[in-house]
């Protein structure tokens, strides 16, 4: 299957570079052709530049004090150090926050953090505008616009996310972002020169230094990309599997037609760095009457042997048009009981952010329908919005235990 990209909503070559999505070796290569900073004084000024943007958070040249009041003016003339706009910022009574960030005309993705995930908190990101894998439950999947965030724009939601945390400069300790997991819009796999570069950058010891076995990266099953993600990141992965057989994989998670169960449970098994400290966690989206039966949560514990994993059993999260609902609460339980009795723990989570609907692929429709509430629960043909898996079911699949 093509995954074509609309090359006619590529972003146009801006005139000034951002420095936030640049490698250290990428910035110090920018700082020199664009003939600010000479060859012989290359390293130095990237090391002072790289500080104060990703320790300290700056954004504004005139306040990186060791730099020469002349040069900060040609730093000025071929460099940006621009946040994109938060076009909508919401705080859930749980602490949740999401934002929808514009990235350009047209260019909307959603971020949200939700507290107490993972070692503090764990910020969700997107890796593209839209997704061009269709799956079917996905709302994503659904949307026409698609291109790849640049590496800057991956780095920038964590920045909106910091400056609205108040976490800079970088703190040492009691950090309330914690975690980083690529679960929001798109397919990283896709997208993976930028979201290396982007991780990277977050992890940087003298930056926003993230751990890498903080930031998780989940990717529908696209297989070539695999190796390289653990050999370029070292990141976590996340396996979004939902289906224990290839006939309905296939239908599901369309991307199985060309990478089917037995060669993902392959490649998974050799990702580089596995082991019982460092596991897989495999999604599985629970389908009403789709996926969901006793026999499927057997299947599954089959299909995982010998590999180290945990199971991230995610409620589905509706929307408007969808053909699927959640499964029934008793459902879910069962299946769950059978993966517990097998060893896996616990895995179905508490919803989050319920009060401000902080789901991927929710905030963006939120802005764009109004009355989508009703319209939600329409779709969901579910009158009780307070049952513990209606409304929003947000990030089950983040939610304590998943993430280290
Ligand atoms: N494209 C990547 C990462 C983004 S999706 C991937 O597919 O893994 C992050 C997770 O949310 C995936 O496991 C995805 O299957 C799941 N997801 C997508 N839509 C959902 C929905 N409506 N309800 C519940 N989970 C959903
Ligand atoms: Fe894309 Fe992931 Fe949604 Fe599938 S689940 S359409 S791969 S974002």
């Amino acid at each position: 299957m093509a995954h074509t990209l609309d090359l006619s909503a590529k972003p146009a070559t801006p005139a000034l570079i951002n420095i936030t999505g640049l490698t250290r070796d990428g910035l110090m290569r920018a700082l020199v052709d664009s003939g600010v900073v000479e060859e012989r004084k290359a390293k130095m000024r990237m090391q002072q530049v790289w500080r104060w943007v990703h320790h300290y958070g700056f954004t504004d040249f005139d306040l990186m004090t060791d730099i020469a009041k002349d040069q900060r003016a040609l730093f000025k003339d071929k460099f940006t150090l621009a946040r994109p706009e938060i076009v909508e910022r919401q705080i859930s009574r749980d602490g949740t926050r999401k934002y929808l960030i514009r990235m350009g005309p047209g260019i909307e993705v959603e971020s949200v953090f939700i507290p107490s995930v993972g070692r503090a908190g764990a910020l969700c990101v997107s890796s593209q505008v839209g997704c061009t894998l269709n799956c079917t439950f996905c709302h994503t999947g659904t949307q026409k616009l698609v291109r790849n965030l640049t590496a800057a724009e991956i780095v920038a939601q964590v920045q909106v996310a910091r400056d609205d945390l108040g976490e800079w400069p970088s703190p040492k300790e009691d950090r309330q972002l914690s975690n980083i997991v690529f679960m929001g819009m798109g397919e990283p796999l896709y997208n993976l020169d930028n979201v290396a570069d982007a991780i990277d950058i977050i992890s940087d010891n003298e930056g926003i230094a993230l751990s890498r076995r903080r930031i998780t990266v989940s990717t529908s099953g696209v297989v070539p990309e695999l190796e390289a993600l653990g050999n370029r990141t070292a990141a976590m992965l996340a396996i979004s599997l939902h289906a224990t057989n290839d006939t309905l994989r296939d239908e599901i998670v369309p991307l199985n037609k060309k990478y089917n169960i037995e060669t993902l449970m392959a490649a998974i098994r050799a990702y580089p760095g596995l082991s019982n400290a460092r596991r897989v966690t495999f999604e599985y989206v629970m389908l009403k009457g789709v996926n969901d039966s006793p026999a499927e949560a057997r299947a599954l514990i089959k299909l995982l042997k010998g590999i180290p994993a945990k199971i991230n059993l995610i409620p589905f999260n509706p929307w408007p048009g969808t053909q699927y609902q959640c499964s029934d609460w008793t459902a879910i339980e069962t299946f769950a009981a059978i993966l517990n009795k097998a060893g896996y723990a616990s895995p179905i989570r508490t919803p989050r952010g319920r009060d401000i609907l902080a789901a991927c692929g929710q905030l963006k429709s939120e802005s764009e329908k109004k009355r989508a509430s009703t319209i939600r629960r329409e779709a969901q043909n579910a009158p009780n919005e307070d049952s513990d898996h209606g409304e929003s079911l947000p990030f089950a699949h983040l939610a304590a235990g998943m993430i280290d």
